[in-house]
């Protein structure tokens, strides 16, 4: 797919939405400040807002991260709809706005979302992130250091520090270029990234310790029901991170993780290491993703969740020892 030159596409506009996808994650919140701080320099006449839902509290350190609108309060239609990181079903309450936009723009990586879902598409699964792509779209004579810290903090999160196999020698030199604007990185990804809170360590623990391991050491589970949120007073946004340390158990090549999110609901994320195409188990249950992580929501008890889940990944697991 080719590129698009973002400030062209946007030419003329009156009123810009940017948005990206639920439970916004780093690359979403990085991304979407990233086109806004951006869009409002080059277009500074533009209605430009940013709707997503309300991201974790760390991203505070991005520029007019506190201008973000979670009540998605925008008199439509818009002129242009900008939908990042996701396709338009995974929008929430933004999917209304973008369905009644004069023009939609969709970048994204995620190798579910095939073909985009605007009238202009630069979607590339073997990009790192969104705001890798983002980046890529942008006319450089723009760039400043704000701008060049929410893309990066977007990369940042989304290759868990440059190390996931989503990163390349591309997505490396892009962060080069990103530090020459001499924002403190390492700050950055110490208290975007690895600092947690005493709740979020302490269910961390929990989830470790009533972890289970399954078919024989590759695959490993556990999960966090609502009455354990409510008993630290913590919200999802206090689980990221919990799949990732489960993935690195020696031995383990598919981690599950899921939590509660309503009456026999379960938002369920996996992670894979070498071989098992998590993205593919994850469409299956209507989700999606990327080869290494992917995501999807399911229905039954943790049990029914598991054994279904199981099944799939099983499959591929004989499919790889026979190749
Ligand atoms: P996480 O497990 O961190 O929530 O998500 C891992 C990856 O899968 C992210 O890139 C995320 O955007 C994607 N993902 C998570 N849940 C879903 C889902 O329900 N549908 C789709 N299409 N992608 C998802
Ligand atoms: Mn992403």
């Amino acid at each position: 797919m080719e590129s698009i030159n973002l400030l062209k596409e946007c030419e003329g506009a009156q009123s810009i939405v940017i948005s990206g996808h639920v439970r916004p994650d780093g690359d979403c919140v990085g991304s979407c400040m990233a086109a806004y701080l951006y869009l409002k320099k080059a277009m500074p006449s533009a209605d430009i807002k940013v709707c997503i839902e309300k991201p974790a509290s760390v991203f505070g350190c991005i520029k007019d991260f506190e201008l973000i609108d979670s009540s998605f309060s925008v008199e439509a239609p818009v002129d242009v709809m900008i939908a990042l990181d996701c396709e338009k079903s995974r929008l929430g309450e933004a999917e209304e706005i973008f369905k009644l936009a004069k023009k939609t723009i969709n970048i994204d990586h995620h190798i579910s979302n095939e073909h985009g879902c605007g009238d202009i598409n630069y979607v590339i699964p073997s990009a790192s992130s969104t705001s890798e792509l983002i980046y890529d779209v942008m006319d450089k004579s723009y760039m400043d250091m704000d701008i060049a810290k929410a893309v990066y903090i977007g990369i940042v999160h989304d290759t868990g520090v440059f190390k996931y196999s989503n990163t390349s020698p591309k997505t490396l030199r892009i962060a080069a270029e990103l530090i020459e604007y001499g924002f403190d990185f390492p700050s950055i990804i110490d208290e975007t990234f690895y600092e947690k809170t005493f709740v979020q360590n302490q269910i961390l623990g929990r989830a470790l310790l009533e972890s289970i391991m399954f078919m024989d050491g590759k695959c490993i589970v556990s999960y966090v029901n609502q009455s354990t949120l409510d008993f630290y007073n913590a919200t999802p946004t206090d689980l990221e991170g919990i799949v990732n340390q489960l993935r690195i158990i020696k031995g383990v090549e598919c981690a599950i993780f899921m939590y509660q999110v309503g009456n026999l609901e379960y938002k369920v994320s996996l992670r894979s290491c070498k071989y098992v195409d998590v993205s593919k188990v994850a469409s299956y249950f209507g989700g999606g993703g990327h080869v290494r992580a992917a995501g999807c929501t399911m229905n039954g008890t943790f049990h029914d969740v598991i054994n279904n889940i199981s099944g799939q990944i099983e499959k591929q697991m004989k499919e790889y020892v026979t190749e």
